[in-house]
């Protein structure tokens, strides 16, 4: 038969390729793909982003035409980083 990965012609019994060490049959047991750890740092900043925006739309509500609009998206923004850091700490159990 054929290797699989390199096509050399090895032995029917062969159990690896001898020249390229690549298996004649599939391994039973898929490998577990390695989650990438996400960088813990990175959910904390774009909460601190969300909040500094929302401290932003607080300012800019007090000298803009619409603070109500200001105010809501400064919640949305607050409410936003809030459900952030929760599913975070939530998850990290
Ligand atoms: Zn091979």
């Amino acid at each position: 038969m054929l290797c699989k990965h390199c096509g050399t012609e090895i032995a029917d019994k062969a159990i690896i390729c001898f020249r390229c060490g690549a298996g004649t049959t599939d391994p039973v047991r898929k490998a577990v793909p390695v989650r990438p750890r996400r960088n813990p740092l990175l959910g904390f900043v774009v909460v601190a982003v969300l909040l500094l925006l929302a401290l932003y739309m607080g300012q800019a509500s007090r000298t803009a035409a619409d603070p109500d609009t200001y105010q809501t998206v400064a919640g949305l923004l607050v409410g936003a980083a809030l459900v952030i850091f929760i599913l975070r700490v939530v998850r990290r159990r």
